[in-house]
Protein backbone atom coordinates (compact mmCIF):
# COMPACT_ATOMS: atom_id res chain seq x y z
CA UNK A 1 0.00 0.00 0.00
CA UNK A 2 2.99 2.62 0.48
CA UNK A 3 2.32 3.91 -3.15
CA UNK A 4 -0.47 5.39 -1.99
CA UNK A 5 -0.79 9.17 -1.34
CA UNK A 6 -3.26 11.45 0.81
CA UNK A 7 -5.15 13.34 -0.55
CA UNK A 8 -3.86 16.18 0.95
CA UNK A 9 -0.53 15.87 -0.93
CA UNK A 10 -2.30 15.78 -4.31
CA UNK A 11 -1.11 19.02 -5.18
CA UNK A 12 2.43 17.73 -5.23
CA UNK A 13 1.78 15.77 -7.97
CA UNK A 14 0.03 18.12 -10.63
CA UNK A 15 0.42 15.87 -13.94
CA UNK A 16 1.53 12.51 -12.52
CA UNK A 17 -0.46 9.27 -12.35
CA UNK A 18 -0.94 8.77 -8.62
CA UNK A 19 -3.21 6.13 -6.39
CA UNK A 20 -5.18 7.41 -3.81
CA UNK A 21 -7.05 4.95 -1.24
CA UNK A 22 -10.40 6.78 0.18
CA UNK A 23 -14.01 6.69 0.66
CA UNK A 24 -16.62 7.71 -1.84
CA UNK A 25 -18.58 10.61 0.21
CA UNK A 26 -20.68 11.49 -2.74
CA UNK A 27 -21.70 11.04 -6.91
CA UNK A 28 -22.96 12.45 -9.74
CA UNK A 29 -22.76 12.88 -13.77
CA UNK A 30 -24.64 11.30 -16.70
CA UNK A 31 -24.21 9.85 -19.79
CA UNK A 32 -20.34 9.47 -20.70
CA UNK A 33 -19.08 11.31 -17.43
CA UNK A 34 -19.02 10.53 -14.07
CA UNK A 35 -18.08 12.79 -10.84
CA UNK A 36 -16.75 11.06 -7.26
CA UNK A 37 -16.25 13.00 -4.35
CA UNK A 38 -13.34 11.69 -2.23
CA UNK A 39 -12.29 12.02 0.80
CA UNK A 40 -9.59 9.76 3.11
CA UNK A 41 -9.60 11.91 6.85
CA UNK A 42 -6.56 14.51 4.94
CA UNK A 43 -8.81 16.38 2.18
CA UNK A 44 -11.84 15.82 0.13
CA UNK A 45 -11.17 16.24 -3.61
CA UNK A 46 -13.09 15.07 -6.96
CA UNK A 47 -12.11 12.08 -9.54
CA UNK A 48 -13.68 12.34 -12.80
CA UNK A 49 -14.67 9.02 -15.03
CA UNK A 50 -15.03 9.71 -18.96
CA UNK A 51 -16.49 6.56 -20.11
CA UNK A 52 -13.89 6.46 -23.74
CA UNK A 53 -11.05 6.76 -22.07
CA UNK A 54 -12.18 3.75 -19.91
CA UNK A 55 -13.21 1.95 -23.52
CA UNK A 56 -9.72 3.47 -24.95
CA UNK A 57 -7.59 1.61 -21.92
CA UNK A 58 -9.39 -1.86 -20.82
CA UNK A 59 -11.38 -2.49 -24.32
CA UNK A 60 -14.73 -2.72 -24.81
CA UNK A 61 -16.20 -5.34 -22.53
CA UNK A 62 -13.87 -4.04 -19.57
CA UNK A 63 -13.66 -0.66 -19.90
CA UNK A 64 -17.74 -0.42 -20.01
CA UNK A 65 -17.46 -2.63 -16.78
CA UNK A 66 -15.64 -0.13 -14.72
CA UNK A 67 -17.62 2.87 -15.82
CA UNK A 68 -20.69 0.64 -14.91
CA UNK A 69 -19.31 0.23 -11.51
CA UNK A 70 -18.13 3.78 -11.17
CA UNK A 71 -21.48 5.15 -11.73
CA UNK A 72 -23.32 2.57 -9.48
CA UNK A 73 -21.14 2.84 -6.59
CA UNK A 74 -22.88 3.72 -3.15
CA UNK A 75 -21.70 6.34 -0.61
CA UNK A 76 -18.84 5.27 1.75
CA UNK A 77 -17.72 2.43 -0.28
CA UNK A 78 -13.73 2.43 -0.06
CA UNK A 79 -11.80 2.46 -2.85
CA UNK A 80 -8.39 2.51 -4.59
CA UNK A 81 -8.63 4.92 -7.49
CA UNK A 82 -5.58 5.88 -9.85
CA UNK A 83 -5.37 8.83 -12.18
CA UNK A 84 -3.85 11.78 -13.07
CA UNK A 85 -3.62 14.96 -11.40
CA UNK A 86 -4.80 18.01 -12.78
CA UNK A 87 -5.13 21.56 -11.38
CA UNK A 88 -8.99 22.59 -11.93
CA UNK A 89 -9.84 26.43 -10.52
CA UNK A 90 -13.06 25.89 -10.63
CA UNK A 91 -13.21 23.13 -7.89
CA UNK A 92 -13.11 24.39 -3.88
CA UNK A 93 -9.66 22.34 -3.55
CA UNK A 94 -8.52 23.34 -6.99
CA UNK A 95 -7.20 20.07 -8.15
CA UNK A 96 -8.90 17.36 -9.23
CA UNK A 97 -8.54 13.17 -10.26
CA UNK A 98 -8.58 11.93 -14.14
CA UNK A 99 -9.65 8.64 -13.13
CA UNK A 100 -7.96 5.72 -15.15
CA UNK A 101 -8.47 2.90 -12.90
CA UNK A 102 -10.66 2.32 -10.02
CA UNK A 103 -10.58 -1.09 -7.24
CA UNK A 104 -13.79 -1.46 -4.81
CA UNK A 105 -11.85 -2.60 -1.77
CA UNK A 106 -15.15 -2.04 0.92
CA UNK A 107 -18.53 -2.17 -0.35
CA UNK A 108 -21.01 0.05 1.71
CA UNK A 109 -25.06 -0.16 1.60
CA UNK A 110 -27.45 2.36 2.70
CA UNK A 111 -24.87 4.79 5.17
CA UNK A 112 -26.97 6.66 7.47
CA UNK A 113 -25.86 9.98 6.79
CA UNK A 114 -26.80 11.14 3.39
CA UNK A 115 -25.97 14.73 1.95
CA UNK A 116 -28.97 15.87 3.15
CA UNK A 117 -30.10 17.90 6.67
CA UNK A 118 -30.49 15.94 9.95
CA UNK A 119 -31.24 16.37 13.15
CA UNK A 120 -28.49 16.72 15.93
CA UNK A 121 -29.98 13.65 18.05
CA UNK A 122 -29.72 11.63 14.75
CA UNK A 123 -26.05 12.84 14.16
CA UNK A 124 -25.20 12.32 17.89
CA UNK A 125 -26.28 8.46 17.42
CA UNK A 126 -24.36 8.28 14.51
CA UNK A 127 -21.28 10.12 16.10
CA UNK A 128 -18.75 7.16 14.88
CA UNK A 129 -20.11 8.01 11.20
CA UNK A 130 -20.76 11.64 11.19
CA UNK A 131 -17.30 11.88 12.45
CA UNK A 132 -16.77 11.21 8.30
CA UNK A 133 -18.50 14.56 7.50
CA UNK A 134 -16.30 17.45 6.04
CA UNK A 135 -16.90 19.31 9.15
CA UNK A 136 -16.14 17.04 12.04
CA UNK A 137 -12.86 15.93 9.70
CA UNK A 138 -11.59 19.72 10.14
CA UNK A 139 -12.73 20.03 13.41
CA UNK A 140 -10.66 17.37 14.59
CA UNK A 141 -7.77 18.48 12.59
CA UNK A 142 -7.93 21.72 14.29
CA UNK A 143 -7.47 19.63 17.54
CA UNK A 144 -5.13 17.63 16.35
CA UNK A 145 -3.19 20.64 15.92
CA UNK A 146 -3.85 22.49 19.20
CA UNK A 147 -2.81 19.16 20.82
CA UNK A 148 0.81 19.08 18.53
CA UNK A 149 1.35 22.96 19.25
CA UNK A 150 1.13 22.29 23.51
CA UNK A 151 3.75 19.71 23.38
CA UNK A 152 6.13 22.01 21.03
CA UNK A 153 5.44 25.47 23.02
CA UNK A 154 5.91 23.72 26.38
CA UNK A 155 9.08 22.03 25.23
CA UNK A 156 10.40 25.19 23.68
CA UNK A 157 9.62 26.69 27.12
CA UNK A 158 11.88 24.00 29.55
CA UNK A 159 8.78 22.24 30.81
CA UNK A 160 8.67 18.19 31.03
CA UNK A 161 5.36 16.58 30.38
CA UNK A 162 4.60 14.97 34.03
CA UNK A 163 1.36 12.82 34.23
CA UNK A 164 -1.03 13.42 37.04
CA UNK A 165 -3.00 10.62 38.23
CA UNK A 166 -6.60 10.19 36.92
CA UNK A 167 -7.88 7.86 40.22
CA UNK A 168 -7.61 10.11 43.25
CA UNK A 169 -8.66 9.39 46.46
CA UNK A 170 -9.82 12.65 47.63
CA UNK A 171 -11.39 15.67 45.19
CA UNK A 172 -9.19 18.50 43.90
CA UNK A 173 -11.25 21.28 44.80
CA UNK A 174 -15.43 20.59 43.86
CA UNK A 175 -16.81 18.04 45.76
CA UNK A 176 -20.32 18.98 44.35
CA UNK A 177 -18.71 17.87 40.48
CA UNK A 178 -17.15 14.53 41.23
CA UNK A 179 -17.72 11.17 39.56
CA UNK A 180 -17.44 8.39 42.78
CA UNK A 181 -15.91 4.97 41.51
CA UNK A 182 -15.10 1.92 43.89
CA UNK A 183 -11.90 0.98 44.84
CA UNK A 184 -11.75 -2.45 45.98
CA UNK A 185 -14.21 -1.28 48.62
CA UNK A 186 -13.12 2.27 49.55
CA UNK A 187 -14.27 5.30 47.03
CA UNK A 188 -12.23 6.74 44.77
CA UNK A 189 -12.77 9.88 42.50
CA UNK A 190 -12.43 10.70 38.89
CA UNK A 191 -9.92 13.48 38.64
CA UNK A 192 -11.38 16.79 37.80
CA UNK A 193 -8.26 18.67 37.51
CA UNK A 194 -4.46 16.96 37.93
CA UNK A 195 -3.37 20.45 39.62
CA UNK A 196 -2.58 19.60 42.84
CA UNK A 197 -0.24 16.54 41.80
CA UNK A 198 1.29 18.94 38.98
CA UNK A 199 2.21 21.69 42.01
CA UNK A 200 4.10 18.47 43.45
CA UNK A 201 5.79 17.78 40.41
CA UNK A 202 6.60 21.66 40.12
CA UNK A 203 8.42 21.45 43.75
CA UNK A 204 10.76 18.68 42.23
CA UNK A 205 11.20 19.52 38.13
CA UNK A 206 10.41 23.58 38.58
CA UNK A 207 8.58 23.73 35.35
CA UNK A 208 5.88 20.62 34.74
CA UNK A 209 2.72 20.33 32.29
CA UNK A 210 0.13 17.42 31.81
CA UNK A 211 -2.76 17.10 29.33
CA UNK A 212 -5.02 14.77 30.07
CA UNK A 213 -8.61 13.78 30.18
CA UNK A 214 -10.49 15.40 33.18
CA UNK A 215 -14.02 14.81 34.86
CA UNK A 216 -16.35 16.55 36.21
CA UNK A 217 -20.56 15.60 36.57
CA UNK A 218 -21.47 19.17 35.00
CA UNK A 219 -25.28 18.22 35.54
CA UNK A 220 -26.35 21.94 33.64
CA UNK A 221 -26.62 21.55 29.93
CA UNK A 222 -24.57 24.59 28.28
CA UNK A 223 -22.84 24.58 24.87
CA UNK A 224 -19.67 25.30 26.98
CA UNK A 225 -19.35 22.06 29.25
CA UNK A 226 -18.70 18.04 28.62
CA UNK A 227 -18.47 15.94 31.37
CA UNK A 228 -15.35 14.32 29.98
CA UNK A 229 -12.98 17.13 28.74
CA UNK A 230 -9.33 17.15 28.09
CA UNK A 231 -7.15 19.29 29.61
CA UNK A 232 -3.83 21.09 29.89
CA UNK A 233 -2.42 22.25 33.10
CA UNK A 234 1.00 24.04 33.46
CA UNK A 235 2.56 24.65 37.06
CA UNK A 236 6.20 26.50 37.46
CA UNK A 237 7.92 27.64 40.51
CA UNK A 238 9.47 31.47 41.19
CA UNK A 239 6.91 32.29 39.27
CA UNK A 240 4.43 35.19 39.89
CA UNK A 241 0.65 35.79 38.83
CA UNK A 242 2.08 38.53 36.46
CA UNK A 243 4.80 36.17 34.60
CA UNK A 244 1.77 33.71 34.16
CA UNK A 245 -0.40 35.92 32.74
CA UNK A 246 3.00 36.49 30.12
CA UNK A 247 2.93 33.21 29.67
CA UNK A 248 -0.68 32.38 29.06
CA UNK A 249 -1.03 34.69 26.13
CA UNK A 250 2.41 32.86 24.68
CA UNK A 251 0.67 29.71 24.62
CA UNK A 252 -2.21 31.00 23.42
CA UNK A 253 -1.18 33.01 20.80
CA UNK A 254 1.36 30.20 19.41
CA UNK A 255 -1.76 27.96 19.32
CA UNK A 256 -3.89 29.90 17.61
CA UNK A 257 -0.59 31.03 15.24
CA UNK A 258 -0.12 27.21 14.74
CA UNK A 259 -3.37 26.18 13.39
CA UNK A 260 -3.35 29.08 10.79
CA UNK A 261 -0.41 27.91 9.93
CA UNK A 262 -0.54 24.34 9.63
CA UNK A 263 -4.36 23.47 9.50
CA UNK A 264 -5.46 26.45 6.80
CA UNK A 265 -7.01 23.62 4.91
CA UNK A 266 -9.61 22.85 7.91
CA UNK A 267 -10.08 26.58 8.81
CA UNK A 268 -11.35 27.09 5.00
CA UNK A 269 -13.62 24.08 5.04
CA UNK A 270 -15.02 25.32 8.74
CA UNK A 271 -15.68 29.10 7.21
CA UNK A 272 -13.07 30.48 10.01
CA UNK A 273 -12.72 34.41 9.97
CA UNK A 274 -9.17 34.31 9.96
CA UNK A 275 -8.71 37.48 9.96
CA UNK A 276 -9.70 37.68 13.76
CA UNK A 277 -7.91 34.72 14.46
CA UNK A 278 -4.69 36.68 12.83
CA UNK A 279 -6.07 39.79 15.21
CA UNK A 280 -5.86 37.85 17.96
CA UNK A 281 -1.92 36.49 17.66
CA UNK A 282 -0.44 40.15 16.58
CA UNK A 283 -2.76 42.36 19.39
CA UNK A 284 -2.27 42.18 22.81
CA UNK A 285 -4.49 40.64 24.91
CA UNK A 286 -6.75 42.72 27.38
CA UNK A 287 -6.12 42.37 31.16
CA UNK A 288 -8.78 43.73 33.26
CA UNK A 289 -9.73 43.50 37.17
CA UNK A 290 -12.83 41.23 38.21
CA UNK A 291 -14.52 45.12 40.33
CA UNK A 292 -13.30 47.15 37.19
CA UNK A 293 -15.37 44.76 35.39
CA UNK A 294 -18.27 44.74 37.80
CA UNK A 295 -17.95 48.78 36.91
CA UNK A 296 -17.84 48.54 32.96
CA UNK A 297 -21.48 46.08 33.28
CA UNK A 298 -22.89 48.38 35.29
CA UNK A 299 -22.13 51.53 33.48
CA UNK A 300 -23.21 49.98 30.44
CA UNK A 301 -26.09 47.81 31.87
CA UNK A 302 -28.54 50.06 30.01
CA UNK A 303 -27.22 50.17 27.22
CA UNK A 304 -29.77 49.34 23.80
CA UNK A 305 -27.65 46.52 22.63
CA UNK A 306 -27.41 44.69 26.14
CA UNK A 307 -28.73 42.41 27.37
CA UNK A 308 -27.42 41.14 30.93
CA UNK A 309 -28.40 41.38 34.10
CA UNK A 310 -27.42 43.80 37.07
CA UNK A 311 -24.31 42.09 38.51
CA UNK A 312 -23.26 43.62 42.31
CA UNK A 313 -19.27 43.41 43.29
CA UNK A 314 -19.15 39.92 44.68
CA UNK A 315 -21.28 38.63 42.36
CA UNK A 316 -20.29 36.09 40.11
CA UNK A 317 -20.71 36.54 35.85
CA UNK A 318 -22.75 34.47 33.56
CA UNK A 319 -22.24 33.58 30.15
CA UNK A 320 -24.08 36.81 29.09
CA UNK A 321 -21.64 38.73 31.04
CA UNK A 322 -18.70 37.09 29.81
CA UNK A 323 -19.68 37.35 26.07
CA UNK A 324 -20.43 41.12 26.15
CA UNK A 325 -17.12 41.86 28.46
CA UNK A 326 -14.56 40.23 25.83
CA UNK A 327 -16.43 41.42 22.63
CA UNK A 328 -16.42 44.52 24.21
CA UNK A 329 -12.56 44.39 23.82
CA UNK A 330 -12.68 42.33 20.83
CA UNK A 331 -9.58 40.36 21.59
CA UNK A 332 -8.99 37.77 24.27
CA UNK A 333 -9.20 39.04 28.11
CA UNK A 334 -7.86 38.14 31.44
CA UNK A 335 -10.54 38.60 33.90
CA UNK A 336 -8.36 38.99 37.33
CA UNK A 337 -8.44 38.89 41.15
CA UNK A 338 -11.63 37.40 41.70
CA UNK A 339 -13.42 37.58 45.08
CA UNK A 340 -11.64 34.34 46.94
CA UNK A 341 -15.25 32.88 47.74
CA UNK A 342 -16.36 31.89 44.19
CA UNK A 343 -12.50 30.65 43.40
CA UNK A 344 -10.27 27.78 44.65
CA UNK A 345 -8.78 27.44 48.14
CA UNK A 346 -5.18 27.40 46.78
CA UNK A 347 -4.95 30.42 45.19
CA UNK A 348 -2.73 33.56 46.94
CA UNK A 349 -5.32 36.74 48.21
CA UNK A 350 -4.24 39.99 46.68
CA UNK A 351 -1.58 41.45 48.59
CA UNK A 352 -3.71 44.26 51.12
CA UNK A 353 -6.72 42.89 50.12
CA UNK A 354 -7.35 39.23 50.85
CA UNK A 355 -11.30 39.42 49.68
CA UNK A 356 -9.65 39.26 46.64
CA UNK A 357 -7.28 36.54 45.09
CA UNK A 358 -4.34 36.34 42.38
CA UNK A 359 -5.81 34.75 39.38
CA UNK A 360 -7.58 35.47 36.19
CA UNK A 361 -9.70 33.72 33.71
CA UNK A 362 -9.21 33.85 30.35
CA UNK A 363 -12.19 34.79 28.31
CA UNK A 364 -12.63 34.37 24.50
CA UNK A 365 -14.17 36.99 22.45
CA UNK A 366 -17.37 36.21 19.80
CA UNK A 367 -19.06 34.41 22.86
CA UNK A 368 -16.71 31.80 23.10
CA UNK A 369 -16.84 31.58 26.87
CA UNK A 370 -13.84 31.30 29.56
CA UNK A 371 -10.99 28.98 27.81
CA UNK A 372 -8.24 29.05 30.99
CA UNK A 373 -8.19 29.33 34.43
CA UNK A 374 -5.36 29.98 36.24
CA UNK A 375 -4.25 31.38 39.64
CA UNK A 376 -0.84 32.46 42.31
CA UNK A 377 -0.75 29.51 44.65
CA UNK A 378 -0.70 30.43 48.19
CA UNK A 379 2.82 29.24 49.46
CA UNK A 380 2.49 29.42 53.33
CA UNK A 381 1.86 26.58 55.10
CA UNK A 382 -0.41 27.37 57.86
CA UNK A 383 -2.30 30.16 55.91
CA UNK A 384 -3.49 27.63 53.59
CA UNK A 385 -4.38 24.85 56.88
CA UNK A 386 -6.59 27.94 57.42
CA UNK A 387 -8.17 28.03 54.20
CA UNK A 388 -8.49 24.22 53.71
CA UNK A 389 -10.73 24.63 57.38
CA UNK A 390 -12.54 27.85 56.33
CA UNK A 391 -13.77 25.68 52.46
CA UNK A 392 -15.41 22.93 54.50
CA UNK A 393 -12.72 20.34 53.84
CA UNK A 394 -10.28 18.28 56.30
CA UNK A 395 -6.62 18.53 56.03
CA UNK A 396 -5.95 15.28 56.45
CA UNK A 397 -7.17 14.98 52.99
CA UNK A 398 -4.97 17.15 51.95
CA UNK A 399 -1.40 16.36 54.04
CA UNK A 400 0.62 15.34 51.14
CA UNK A 401 0.13 18.80 49.55
CA UNK A 402 0.58 20.72 52.60
CA UNK A 403 3.95 19.18 52.90
CA UNK A 404 4.77 20.96 49.45
CA UNK A 405 4.50 23.73 51.52
CA UNK A 406 6.86 22.32 54.64
CA UNK A 407 9.73 21.91 52.37
CA UNK A 408 11.45 24.10 51.04
CA UNK A 409 8.16 26.37 50.06
CA UNK A 410 8.56 28.60 46.83
CA UNK A 411 6.31 31.16 45.01
CA UNK A 412 4.46 29.20 42.07
CA UNK A 413 1.49 29.74 39.73
CA UNK A 414 0.06 27.93 37.13
CA UNK A 415 -3.13 27.34 34.91
CA UNK A 416 -5.34 24.59 33.18
CA UNK A 417 -6.89 25.01 29.41
CA UNK A 418 -9.62 22.98 28.53
CA UNK A 419 -8.54 21.83 25.19
CA UNK A 420 -12.43 21.72 23.75
CA UNK A 421 -13.48 25.29 24.99
CA UNK A 422 -9.81 26.60 22.55
CA UNK A 423 -11.22 23.63 19.96
CA UNK A 424 -14.62 25.38 19.82
CA UNK A 425 -13.12 29.09 19.72
CA UNK A 426 -10.11 28.60 16.61
CA UNK A 427 -12.46 26.24 14.63
CA UNK A 428 -15.48 28.67 15.25
CA UNK A 429 -17.84 25.69 16.19
CA UNK A 430 -21.45 26.42 18.13
CA UNK A 431 -21.32 23.82 20.14
CA UNK A 432 -18.46 21.50 22.46
CA UNK A 433 -20.46 18.50 21.46
CA UNK A 434 -17.89 18.56 17.99
CA UNK A 435 -14.78 19.12 19.99
CA UNK A 436 -14.20 16.15 20.86
CA UNK A 437 -13.90 12.71 18.60
CA UNK A 438 -16.84 11.21 21.26
CA UNK A 439 -18.67 13.63 23.46
CA UNK A 440 -19.80 12.46 27.14
CA UNK A 441 -22.76 15.10 28.51
CA UNK A 442 -25.50 14.53 30.79
CA UNK A 443 -27.69 12.55 29.04
CA UNK A 444 -25.07 11.34 26.57
CA UNK A 445 -22.59 8.30 27.07
CA UNK A 446 -22.92 6.23 23.74
CA UNK A 447 -21.14 5.60 20.74
P1 LIG B 1 -16.68 27.20 33.98
O1 LIG B 1 -16.89 28.40 34.86
O2 LIG B 1 -16.83 27.49 32.53
O3 LIG B 1 -17.46 25.99 34.43
P2 LIG B 1 -14.41 26.44 35.54
O4 LIG B 1 -14.15 27.67 36.32
O5 LIG B 1 -15.15 25.33 36.17
O6 LIG B 1 -15.14 26.81 34.13
P3 LIG B 1 -11.65 25.59 35.68
O7 LIG B 1 -11.92 24.75 36.86
O8 LIG B 1 -10.86 26.83 35.84
O9 LIG B 1 -13.03 25.92 34.93
O10 LIG B 1 -11.03 24.65 34.54
C1 LIG B 1 -10.03 25.11 33.62
C2 LIG B 1 -10.55 25.11 32.20
O11 LIG B 1 -11.17 23.89 31.85
C3 LIG B 1 -11.62 26.15 31.93
O12 LIG B 1 -11.04 27.39 31.68
C4 LIG B 1 -12.29 25.59 30.69
O13 LIG B 1 -11.51 25.89 29.54
C5 LIG B 1 -12.21 24.11 30.91
N1 LIG B 1 -13.45 23.52 31.42
C6 LIG B 1 -13.97 23.61 32.67
N2 LIG B 1 -15.08 22.88 32.80
C7 LIG B 1 -15.29 22.30 31.60
C8 LIG B 1 -16.27 21.40 31.09
N3 LIG B 1 -17.25 20.93 31.87
N4 LIG B 1 -16.19 21.00 29.80
C9 LIG B 1 -15.19 21.44 29.02
N5 LIG B 1 -14.22 22.27 29.43
C10 LIG B 1 -14.26 22.71 30.71
MG1 LIG C 1 -17.16 24.82 36.12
Amino acid sequence: MKELISIIDVPKHVGETVKIGAWVANKSGKGKIAFLQLRDGTAFFQAVAFKPNFIEKFGEEEGLEKFDIIKHLTQETSVIVTGTVKEDERSKFGYELDLTDIEVVGESNEFPITPKEHGTDFLMDNRHLWLRSSKQQAIMQVRNALTYATYEFFQQNGFIKFDSPILSGNAAENTTDLFETDYFGNPAYLSQSGQLYLEAGAMAFGRVFDFGPVFRAEKSKTRRHLTEFWMMDAEYTFFTHDESLDLQEAYIKHLIKYVLDNASYALETLERDTSLLEKYVNEPFKRVSYDDAIDLLQKHESDEDTDYEHLEHGDDFGSPHETWISNYYGVPTFIMNYPSSFKAFYMKPVPGNPERVLCADLLAPEGYGEIVGGSERETDYDVLTQKIIDFGLDPKDYDWYLDLRKYGSVPHAGFGLGLERMVTFVAGTAHIREAIPFPRMLHRIKP
